[in-house]
């Protein structure tokens, strides 16, 4: 039994990684390692699992073996580990046989202490048989969610390895997953046949992240005003297919954003290429499908959007997992359709095998969450079993946005009720119709199968025309929701419930909303900071960053992260004594890089006349709790009363123009302004104002559209906060 020392852990943390303290529970996981104990451990996206066997692995005498399903992303995680000082490899069917028998040789010198291999070659006798005359210090089994087929992406050969414990019954097993259900947690643990195993679980609120979730309704406008709002910030959009990328990507392009694409398939070379424009900050935008992102480790992606919905709530969260790693503000903007449920259910194809139906359940768990109007950070958490403390989130669009319910909900909703009722009674053969049918006879349409089947004579035709079609499919998911009509599972066709017939009886009302705004109005919660970070230097240490990674042939954040060169940018020190202490330089990349990042930040400073060795800020923790900082909003109030302009409070304060936009919006309404001078001009404000009389001030597009298009959201925005 080794003594558990947490000494021996900071001290390795220190000289491999640079960091001085743990995320949440990472500690606690190692110690599992070092103390010989079994375990699960249930992070995040994020929360930094990686770490939780690596740095073990360095303690212990002998070799770790690490499971990892995903052959592409093994080469990068060990050329990581090799930069950072850590003697690793990896065995897969990528390699030649050269290359294949040189990494046998090391390991049989006892060269290697973490071997990345691929579960299918990990159970082969050969491979057994070498392990078996090595040393092995501990088993990983990394993204264990895919031994269990309740998880999101279940791999039959995982399986295998319920034969571990038995091959090698004195080697404890460690696991890690970002699926928290409780059904696999316990699949993973009689799997693997792990003994007592103890069970780690963070918690999965990220409560830097504002989720935003709305039916789509012109999805290439609603895109390009999330784009806008986040100005030179890095996002990723996922699509669907690779047919919408594609077309997406360039219409983009067409517009004038910079976007890239990255699918399956596209030739790797190009993929690559894509993928590391993105992560060296040459391109802003990567259009993907969800094949993208996994194992990079970049950590200022500041939106994600989804153009279309995922397949289950676990993809969503590792999705969206992917932005504000660095705990700064983020956004994740969902935009669905009723069409994205028939599209998966289309791609899943045949559900009668137990996966199957599971997998159908997901996806029918995920359009509920979409529909639904209540806090998604709750409804997230209670999906993998946890629970929100606080009543509002101040995070997501229910808390903020507050759906806006519709004064005559009971009125609309016995219209297409009684709209279905009559369509039902009309129809004595086929007497089942589907939602779209539906909203096409209350909006009066003339389609072809409408005018034949005589609904166009309906009393219930075109009584919902103003009302739009988008909205009335809105409203028939609700009232499906809610429980007032039926969905018939195999046919989709809608039917009237008991309770539906309550509300013709007017005995009831069901909760219909008004359309969700489109545009984020509202400046994001304040997680973590920026305080102290010098920009230019940050922007001149990211160019050096990029010409060494593209010497070395290696992508950015291999040599170094975000993270690592914002505390440079901070910290700015002088001498390699003071370069030691940043977070993220280990002593390799100490030894490595020293020379030349002290030098350009010196260089750097001295032109600029900007101090160097400077006192770190305090250290705030990126992961989950309540740790708000509200350090930029009363310094931007401040910038205001002084009159200072957008561009310039957006310079100074380093964030974007769009996040300002948000703070002055709240600064007016909260000195209650009546004129947005001097950052709207009269004349602007007086058009926006004879726009809005026309139109409404409830939402900004009409104010936007009936100006033309010629006027910023941003202006109309905070002209609006003025008036109401
Ligand atoms: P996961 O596998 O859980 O998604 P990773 O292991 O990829 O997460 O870690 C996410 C990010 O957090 C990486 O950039 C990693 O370097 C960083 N990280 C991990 N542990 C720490 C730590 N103790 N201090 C600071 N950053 C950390
Ligand atoms: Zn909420």
């Amino acid at each position: 039994m080794i003594n558990c020392d947490n000494e021996i852990l900071y001290r390795v943390l220190r000289q491999y990684w640079g960091y001085d303290e743990f995320l949440p529970w990472q500690k606690e996981a190692m110690e599992c390692v070092l103390t010989l104990r079994d375990s699960v451990v249930i992070l995040p996206t994020g929360g930094g699992k990686s770490l939780c066997f690596q740095v073990p692995a360095m303690c212990m005498s002998g070799m770790a073996l690490v499971v990892s399903p995903l052959i592409s992303l093994m080469k990068d995680q060990v050329d990581s580990l090799k930069n950072a000082g850590v003697p690793a490899a990896f065995i897969n069917s990528s390699m030649s046989s050269e290359e294949h028998r040189s990494c046998l040789a090391d390991i049989r010198q006892d060269r290697i202490k973490i071997l990345y291999i691929a579960p299918e070659r990990l159970v082969m006798d050969s491979f057994i048989e070498l392990l078996k005359q090595t040393k092995l210090s501990f088993i990983a089994v990394d993204e264990a969610h895919c031994i269990s087929m309740w998880g999101h992406d279940f791999r039959p050969e995982y399986r295998e390895l319920k034969t571990l414990k038995e091959v090698f019954p004195n080697i404890n097993i460690h696991s890690y997953t970002a699926t928290a259900t409780e059904l696999v947690c316990h699949d993973i643990c009689k799997e693997l046949n792990l003994i007592s195993p103890k069970i780690l679980t963070g918690s999965f609120d990220r409560p830097n992240l504002t989720y935003r979730i709305k039916h789509r309704d012109n999805v290439f406008d609603q895109i390009c005003s999330v784009i806008t709002n986040h100005n030179s910030e890095s996002g990723i959009i996922y699509c669907i297919r690779r047919t919408d990328v594609d077309n997406l990507c360039s219409r983009l392009n067409q517009k004038g954003y910079k976007a890239l694409p990255y699918h399956a398939g596209m030739m790797d070379q190009a993929r690559r290429e894509n993928q590391e424009a993105f992560i060296n900050d040459r391109v802003d935008v990567i259009v993907a499908t969800v094949a993208f992102g996994m194992g990079i480790d970049k950590s200022n992606v500041r939106y994600v959007i989804h153009a279309g919905m995922p397949k289950s709530l676990e993809h969503y969260q590792q999705e969206t997992g992917r932005a504000g790693r660095d705990g700064l503000e983020s956004e994740c903007c969902l935009f669905f359709s009723y069409s994205d449920l028939m599209a998966w259910q289309r791609i899943m194809g045949d559900s009668d095998s137990e996966t199957g139906k599971i997998a159908l359940n997901k996806l029918n768990d995920m359009y509920n969450f979409c529909i639904d109007t209540t806090c998604r950070h709750r409804a997230i958490l209670t999906y993998f079993g946890q629970r929100l403390d606080t009543q509002n989130c101040g995070a997501c669009d229910a808390c903020l946005e507050e759906p806006e319910l519709m004064i005559d909900s009971i009125v609309i909703a016995q219209k297409i009720i009684s709209c279905v009722v009559r369509l039902k009674n009309s129809d004595k053969g086929a007497s089942s119709f589907g939602s779209a049918y539906i909203g096409r006879v209350l909006t009066g349409s003339r389609d072809q199968r409408i005018l034949q089947a005589s609904h166009d004579k309906l009393s219930t035709w075109g009584i919902l025309t103003s009302e739009g079609k988008q909205n009335i499919r809105i409203w028939i998911e609700q009232l499906v929701m809610q429980g007032y009509l039926k969905r018939d599972d195999e046919y989709k066709t809608i039917s009237v419930s008991e309770k539906g017939w309550c509300v013709i009886k007017n005995n009831e009302t069901p909760r219909l909303t008004k359309p969700l705004k489109i545009h984020p109005e509202r400046s994001l919660p304040q997680i973590a900071t920026w305080e102290g970070v010098d920009n230019g230097l940050f922007n001149t240490l990211r160019v050096l960053r990029r010409n060494l990674a593209e010497e070395q042939n290696v992508p950015a954040y291999i040599v170094f992260g975000d993270s690592a060169l914002k505390d440079m940018a901070m910290r700015r020190p002088s001498n390699l004594k003071e370069f030691l202490n940043v977070n993220g330089v280990g002593q390799k990349k100490w030894e490595i890089y020293g020379d030349i990042f002290v030098k350009a930040i010196v260089d750097y400073c001295t032109t600029n006349s900007i101090e160097m060795d400077t006192m770190p800020a305090p250290v705030i923790t990126k992961a989950s709790g309540n740790s708000s900082l509200s350090g930029v909003k009363p310094l931007a109030f401040e910038l205001f009363s002084q009159g200072c302009s957008v561009n310039e409070a957006a310079d100074k304060l380093d964030r974007a123009t769009s996040t300002v936009f948000g703070y002055l919006e709240e600064y007016i309404r909260q000195e209650k302004l009546t004129s947005p001078a001097p950052w709207v001009d009269e004349k602007t404000f007086h058009l926006i104002l004879e726009a809005a009389d026309k139109v409404g001030v409830d939402r900004l597009k009409p104010i936007f559209d009936s100006l033309n298009g010629e006027i910023s959201y941003d202006l109309i925005r905070i002209s609006r906060a003025c008036v109401g």
